[in-house]
């Protein structure tokens, strides 16, 4: 089927324009974009195959192409030309005959420049059309992905020094930040859990309400959280991962929970007057942890 849909009709001259500039990655995106809504767009196949490198991929996309419009002269020429088989003449008419990359005449631009060939940043000038964001169909925007050059709303749209990141492409770039080898976990475990519980221990143990040492433990408990935070963040080579913080963070709270398991099943039946013992446990936990956790980060 010919994309009708305006909307869908803008992202394939994106798409086209994409791809007339060699960025293929971003136009295999926007292709692949128009045929997650509309799986039987010949033209969105044909340009598809036309930005992808692999051989195999190019057949697979003409021939879906094919079995939408059967004959469709673009995708029977593009076959041929994959198999180095001359492309058969009346095709050859028929695309002779077919006029250029049309620009739609329902979309009305909102800037009127002219792209110069030499101009290496294509985009800076770009024609404006009315986008709509590819995580909410329904809300027009004039925002783009800086890296996959996707339309995004604002609420979608992350700023960035260089530019709006679309969710998708932040992730990824996380990703990338986050070099943590799975074992890190395991090695970051065995590391601050004896030290939190040393710490979690002699703090349940000597803690006895009196003033001197709420504030010993109020300056002691960052000083703790930060050699546990760097201790455990050298043990794994300075590496960084997503839930390493929050790991260190839960070592931290067992390490003062398993000390303090007597007062807890004390309060469990009903003994309240325990829980005066716990405040400085608990002051040094939210103090300690909150360091080591910014030091793992
Ligand atoms: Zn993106
Ligand atoms: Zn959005």
């Amino acid at each position: 089927m010919a994309i009708k849909e305006p909307r869908l009709r803008s992202l394939l001259v994106q798409a086209e324009r994409n791809a007339n500039y060699g960025k293929n990655a971003a136009a295999e995106s926007i292709y692949r974009q128009i045929l997650e809504e509309s799986p039987d767009a010949e033209e969105a196949w044909v340009g598809l195959a036309g930005v992808l490198t692999g051989p195999d991929e190019k057949r697979a996309a003409y021939e879906r192409a094919l079995t939408f419009a059967p004959d469709y002269p673009e995708a029977v020429a593009g076959l041929a030309r994959l198999d180095g088989r001359p492309v058969p003449p009346e095709i050859e008419a028929k695309l002779a005959a077919k006029p250029g990359p049309e620009e739609p005449t329902t979309l009305k631009p909102t800037v009127e420049t002219e792209v110069e060939e030499e101009d290496d940043a294509p985009y800076a000038a770009e024609v404006q059309y009315d986008l709509y964001c590819y995580r909410h169909p329904d809300r027009a925007t004039s925002l783009r992905c800086y890296n996959c050059n996707r339309p995004i709303c604002i609420s979608c749209a992350n700023k960035t020094p260089v530019g709006y990141i679309c969710p998708e492409c932040q992730r990824e770039a996380e990703d990338a930040f986050f070099n943590s080898k799975p074992l890190d976990y395991l090695i970051a475990a065995l590391v601050s859990f004896p030290i939190s519980l040393l710490a979690g221990y002699l703090i349940v143990r000597f803690f006895n309400g009196v003033f001197l040492y709420y504030i010993l433990i109020f300056f002691a408990s960052g000083a703790v959280g930060s050699f546990i935070g760097r201790i455990t963040k050298r043990a794994i080579g300075g590496r960084r991962g997503r839930y390493l913080p929050g790991l260190v963070v839960a070592m931290m709270i067992l390490g003062v929970v398993i000390p303090a398991l007597p007062f807890l099943l004390a309060i469990l039946v009903g003994d309240l007057r325990v829980l005066r013992q716990l405040l400085g446990p608990g002051i040094y936990l939210f103090v300690a942890a909150s360091a080591a956790y910014w030091q793992m980060r």
